[in-house]
C-alpha cells in the first residue's frame, strides 16, 4: 500500500536504529547539520529534514528523496552534531535499505557510479582506475552521449595525462586476501 502523510510506519526508525544505532531520536533541529552539508544545492530534503522524516516514520519520502544518494558520506554533518547523531552511516543505511526494497534511484548515475565501483574493489581488491571509467560511462549510459557530442575526448585527455602521470594503471593489481575484500563487500550488492 502507498504510504501517505497519514499513515506513517512507526516502527521505521526503530528498525532503522536497530542496525545502528544512528540516535536519530536525539536530534532537536538545530540544523548543524545541513549549514555544514557540502551537498545541499542538489539535495532534494537537506539532512536534518531527513532525520525530522525518519522520526515521524514517513518511510517513503526519505527512501524515494535524491538526498540519499546525492550525500557524499563526508560525514561533516556527524561531526558537527551536538547531540551525537549518527546522519552519515544513516544515509548509507537508507541507501541499502532503499537498493533492498527495490526502489528505484531518483539519481541514476550515481548508482551506477556506486555499483562499478563496488564491483571494481571486489574484482581486485582495490581500486583499478583502467577499468572504473569506461564502465562507469557504460553502465551509466554516459558514453553514447558523449561520443555523440565529441566530449569523450576530454576524458581521454584526462586518462593519458593520469598515465603519463603513473597515476593510470592499465592492467589490474590483485592485492594479498583479495577474498575477504569480496567477503566484506559482498552483503552491500
Ligand atoms: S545537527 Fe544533529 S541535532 Fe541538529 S538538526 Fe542535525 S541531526 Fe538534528
Ligand atoms: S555526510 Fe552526506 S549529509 Fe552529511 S554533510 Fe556529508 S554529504 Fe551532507
Amino acid at each position: 500500500m502507498q504510504q501517505t502523510g497519514l499513515s506513517p510506519d512507526f516502527g521505521f526508525l526503530e528498525r532503522a536504529e536497530a542496525a545502528g544505532p544512528f540516535n536519530a531520536a536525539e536530534c532537536f533541529q538545530c540544523r548543524k547539520c545541513t549549514n555544514g552539508c557540502p551537498a545541499t544545492f542538489a539535495m532534494d530534503l537537506y539532512p536534518d529534514q531527513v532525520i525530522r522524516l525518519a522520526i515521524l516514520g514517513r518511510k517513503e519520502e526519505v527512501l524515494h528523496s535524491k538526498t540519499i544518494w546525492v550525500c557524499a558520506s563526508c560525514e561533516t554533518c556527524s561531526t558537527r552534531c551536538p547531540n551525537g547523531v549518527r546522519i552519515a552511516e544513516l544515509m548509507d543505511y537508507f541507501k541499502e535499505l532503499a537498493v533492498r526494497l527495490g526502489i528505484p534511484s531518483p539519481e541514476p548515475a550515481v548508482t551506477a557510479l556506486h555499483q562499478t565501483f563496488l564491483e571494481n574493489v571486489r574484482y581486485t581488491g582495490r581500486v583499478f582506475e583502467g577499468a572504473l571509467l569506461p564502465v562507469f560511462l557504460l553502465r551509466s549510459g554516459q558514453l553514447g552521449s558523449k561520443l555523440e557530442k565529441g566530449t569523450w575526448r576530454d576524458e581521454v585527455k584526462l586518462g593519458w595525462q593520469m598515465f603519463r602521470k603513473g597515476r593510470l594503471a592499465l592492467v589490474p593489481k590483485f592485492i594479498q586476501g583479495k577474498g575477504e575484500i569480496s567477503s566484506i563487500l559482498r552483503p552491500s550488492k
